[in-house]
């Protein structure tokens, strides 16, 4: 396995976020993590990328163990993380908030070619490279704060509620890209409240709840399952 994570626990203070969680994402896979408000969903995220420091389990991530490491190692070793409510650098132009994503690379050829990769799968991206980023739509910023996470050739890719406030249109563009990311092969694990979304772009899923796990399997079997077709899809 790519990343695996190994019954950890995180809190904050006294509030015991993270009780004994574990997961695994293999090679070229979406794995998704569903579960209401505050299950615990973007804390597991946090402690992959080191944000938050497990205070047990383990995390390893292609054959080393990670959870000791400070945040800008583990960025180095290639896993990207876009957090929820999109930060991009609102008083930077589109195509300057690109180039901060790609900091750690000196290899401009290679960067001008991610960078056209980019722009061809986000379009709206290029015809406005030279605008400020705050006079972007939602969408296009979420657009943008992914684009500026693939400048960075990652190696595993961490997106925290992506479909937050967007129209039923955007979200099918965020859908779009999340499965090229895919069929490209580089794993991605997903946080998302919709569950509808998340699973049908997922190979596996993980069920969250209040700091656990509660259900796992094929996403397409957890698509089936009478618990999470009542609790998470509404039906
Ligand atoms: P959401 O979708 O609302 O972000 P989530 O599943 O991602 O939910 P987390 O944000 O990981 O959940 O929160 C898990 C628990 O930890 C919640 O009870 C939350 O209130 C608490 N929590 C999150 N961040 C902090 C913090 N910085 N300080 C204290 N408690 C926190």
């Amino acid at each position: 396995m790519l990343l695996s994570v190994r019954s950890i626990e995180v809190n904050y203070g006294q509030v015991r976020a993270v009780r004994g969680v574990s997961l695994e994402v293999g090679n070229a896979q979406v794995v998704t993590l569903i579960g209401s408000n505050g299950a615990g969903k973007s804390t597991t995220l946090r402690a992959i990328s080191g944000l938050n420091r497990p205070s047990k389990g383990e995390i390893w991530f292609d054959g080393a163990r990670i959870d000791q490491l400070p945040p800008v190692e583990i960025v180095k070793r290639g896993i990207a993380h876009v957090p929820e409510g999109r930060h991009v650098f609102a008083n930077l132009t589109v195509l300057q908030n690109l180039y901060t994503g790609g900091y750690l690379s000196r290899n401009k050829a290679k960067l001008n070619a991610i960078l056209e990769q980019i722009y061809q799968y986000f379009p709206i991206l290029a015809q406005r490279r030279d605008q400020r980023a705050n006079t972007l739509s939602g969408g296009e910023q979420q657009m943008l704060a992914i684009g500026r996470m693939m400048m960075s050739s990652p190696r595993l890719i961490l997106l925290d509620e992506p479909s937050l406030g967007l129209s039923p249109k955007m979200m099918k563009e965020i859908s779009r890209i999340i499965l090229t990311i895919r069929e490209g092969g580089t794993p991605v694990v997903l946080v998302e409240q919709n569950a509808e979304m998340a699973l049908k772009l997922a190979n596996h899923g993980y069920v969250m709840e209040t700091g656990k796990i509660s259900l796992d399997g094929p996403a397409e079997e957890l698509r089936g399952n009478d618990h999470v077709r009542k609790a998470y899809l509404g039906i």
